[in-house]
């Protein structure tokens, strides 16, 4: 089990979504779950992710910043590349 960095909730790490600040600082989805580096994870349902980016949990989390384009992504609650979340 995991914790959602923003809503606190214990989840497989299936029904979440990582974030990950690599070794060289770069913030990124981690569709994989396996990328090196310091990970957040979020829950992989949309509605949680608002309060998160308003309160810069994310952010915190990685001690890092999150870069503009994932920002926007999350805040449109878009479609993520989950690999592997379609047929499975
Ligand atoms: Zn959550």
């Amino acid at each position: 089990m995991r914790t959602c960095v923003a809503c606190r909730t214990e989840r497989p790490k299936r029904d979440l979504v990582r974030i990950v600040r690599a070794p060289d600082g770069t913030v990124a989805l981690d569709p994989s779950g396996r990328a090196a580096g310091r990970g957040a994870y979020l829950c992989s349902d949309p509605t949680c992710w608002p309060a998160a980016l308003k309160k810069s949990t994310i952010e915190r989390a990685l001690a890092a910043p999150l870069p503009a384009d994932l920002r926007s992504r999350l805040e449109q609650g878009s479609p993520l590349v989950l690999g592997g979340a379609n047929g499975s």
